[in-house]
């Protein structure tokens, strides 16, 4: 399976002056491009040439490992901003407030972690199973799909997604970041809804999971494999459409 840039939902002057068009320009043009171009080389020829870019990471070492997580980390890093920040939905403000006493405590929370982080990584907000959500940093190509944990957010640390516009000031481009950061992306992400089969109306409900077809309660739906069928009528998981709740 051949990997491929990503495009991104924004131009590439979009985000200025809080990203500058010429940091999108080395940092998704080129440095994320170079992950893609190492990971295409690297899996010719192993058993990683044939499997998705997730199962890649979770399975993976070394210099496959290095490369798939970091095409994996950047395409959702980018993803998730935006040049028109929405507010946060009061769904996702909830969650956080149970989670971390307060929205300001969990900015503050995951600003420190970014801070405290040395040298090159990632700073995650994850959800566990139990639907839980937790900041974990990791250092240099760090992803949490390693832990069995589901990414809702991510900042990039490392030195090359700051330098141009904040040289070493890395709590200037964190207080930059946290307002490009889509809300609505990130309330998807941590609260699991149901979705329906298009032919039959069973709906997957990630509490239960489908256990039959060893899908764990607190799976969510994204995150089944995409060779699942609808266990009543063995319609294809690409046909399933999200319930609105
Ligand atoms: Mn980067």
């Amino acid at each position: 399976m051949k990997h491929t840039m990503p495009e991104l939902p924004y131009a590439l002057e979009a985000l200025a002056p809080k990203m500058s068009r010429e940091t999108l320009e080395y940092h998704y043009g080129k440095h994320l491009q170079t992950y893609v171009d190492n990971l295409n080389k690297l899996i010719v020829g192993t058993p990683y040439e044939a499997q998705p870019l997730d199962e890649i990471v979770r399975h993976a070492d070394g210099g496959i490992f290095n490369n798939a997580a970091q095409t994996w980390n950047h395409t959702f890093f980018f993803r998730m901003l935006t040049p028109e920040q929405p507010a946060m939905p009061a769904s996702l403000a909830e969650r956080l407030a149970r989670d971390f006493g307060s929205v300001e405590a969990f900015r503050e929370q995951f600003t420190k972690a970014a801070l405290g982080l040395f040298g090159s990584g990632w700073v995650w907000l994850v959800v566990d199973k139990q639907g839980r959500l937790s900041i974990v940093a990791k250092p240099n190509a760090g992803n949490p799909l390693t832990d069995g944990l589901r990414p809702v957010l991510t900042l990039d640390v490392w030195e090359h997604a700051y330098y141009i516009d904040y040289r070493n000031r890395r709590a200037d481009f964190i207080a930059a970041w946290w307002e490009l950061v889509d809300w609505r992306k990130v309330a998807d992400r941590c609260i699991p809804r149901r979705w329906r089969c298009k032919s039959c109306d069973y709906v997957y409900d990630p509490a239960k999971g489908d256990p039959e077809t060893g899908i764990a309660p607190g799976t969510f739906f994204e995150d089944i494999p995409e060779t699942w069928t609808c266990p009543i009528c063995g319609l294809y998981k690409s046909e399933f459409i999200p319930l609105d709740e």
